[in-house]
């Protein structure tokens, strides 16, 4: 079986590892983790970054720092992961969603503004699949109504946006390093801000919220949500590779686009002006003339020995949000397309051109 993804772990991130170790700071203190913190926010050209446990509970640091109250509404794409909503509703607030642009299946920003009433607090942007979300309108949106900007930039690492980098437009952004994402500790996260303020807070938020003077004394419920040194080792020797990263998930998206041209009725993914696609999944989403949809596309090349995942399912068309009262007969159709005929491919940076060339050639006869 050829795996849809398996991580890239170097013999420089197993020493940085073993100095972890041997140094004896197992925890959550130690030299890599003011190391990767530092690094990765420079990356990011962000001030500050606070390392945590993974990229939901970034996200949920994130979302805290907004101080909502019970009913505020916070705008984010229905095509997501669930954590970017679920952080919303634990913190008492209303998610708002938007269907995606088709072309680059990122948030649709022309339905943003339509969207936005009195109770408005947040636009969460969630880049997706590698490509960054249009940006600029967003900005000015938020900064029209007196909005925050989050960035889930937790498939975004080294994507870029008019010459900036995602995870360093909007207020706030939040990284996952979970092992299939671009830059990887195992499991961890990132939140990245631009005040002092947000940054005091979010390290209060990561410990317990103890208090600096007077440990055991609480002025408000926190989380450990930290991150070990020893992930924190990995995460240095992994930022350091990040631009041979980017340029090989690049290399295999377009070793699959030139296999694919010219295959009638499947869209590929995009690269619009000005922005570089890192390609963290390589999509591809079958065209409605076809009769065949994901599902039984993906059972056929599973029969050929190669993994694949489908689409996310918008989170409109989630049970456990019904349930909650939450997007009742609401419906994004290019979402829900995406869901039904999207599945992605085998690209992590373990394989080979001619599992790639394997990959390719199974698809093209699965969808001849
Ligand atoms: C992976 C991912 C997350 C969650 O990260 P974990 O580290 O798995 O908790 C959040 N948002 C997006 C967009 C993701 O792709």
């Amino acid at each position: 079986m050829i795996p849809v993804c398996e991580p890239l772990i170097t013999a420089h991130d197993i020493e940085l590892v073993n100095d972890a170790l041997t140094s004896g700071w197992i925890s959550s203190a130690g030299k890599y983790l003011d190391l990767f913190e530092e690094r990765w926010a420079e990356y990011c050209n962000m001030p500050h970054g606070i390392a945590v446990s993974n990229g939901s509970t970034a996200l949920d640091i994130a979302v805290d720092l907004l101080d909502l109250e019970m009913g505020d509404e916070v705008i984010l794409p229905t095509f997501t992961i669930i954590s970017p909503a679920q952080s919303v509703v634990r913190a008492g607030g209303v998610p708002v969603l938007v269907d995606s642009n088709p072309g680059s299946w990122q948030m649709d920003v022309d339905q943003i503004e339509g969207r936005i009433t009195s109770r408005t607090r947040a636009i969460l942007v969630v880049h997706i699949y590698g490509h960054p979300a249009d940006m600029d309108p967003i900005m000015a949106l938020a900064e029209k109504h007196g909005l925050t900007v989050i960035e889930d930039a937790a498939e975004v690492h080294g994507a870029e946006y008019k010459g900036r980098r995602c995870g360093g437009i909007g207020h706030i952004s939040t990284f996952s390093f979970y092992a299939n994402k671009l830059v990887t500790t195992g499991e961890g996260g990132m939140v990245l801000v631009k005040s002092r303020e947000h940054a005091e807070r979010a390290r209060s938020l990561r410990n317990l919220c103890f208090q600096p003077g007077r440990r055991f004394y609480h002025e408000a419920l926190g989380y450990n949500y930290r991150m070990t040194n020893v992930q924190a080792a990995m995460g240095v020797g992994q930022v350091e590779r990040i631009e041979e990263t980017v340029a090989r998930k690049r290399e295999i998206a377009h070793t699959y686009d030139a296999a694919f041209s010219g295959i009638a009725s499947i869209q590929l993914p995009s690269e619009m002006p000005g922005m570089r696609n890192v390609y963290w999944v390589y999509g591809i989403v079958l065209g409605e003339e076809r009769e065949t949809d994901a599902v039984q596309v993906m059972s056929q090349l599973r029969s050929r020995g190669i993994e694949t995942r489908p689409f996310f399912l918008g989170m409109h068309e989630q049970p456990v949000f019904h349930s909650m009262g939450l997007f009742r007969n609401e419906h994004y159709l290019v979402a829900e397309r995406l869901a039904r005929r999207g599945l992605y491919l085998p690209n992590g940076l373990t394989i080979s051109n001619d599992q790639i060339a394997e990959v390719a050639g199974a698809v093209r006869e699965c969808l001849a």
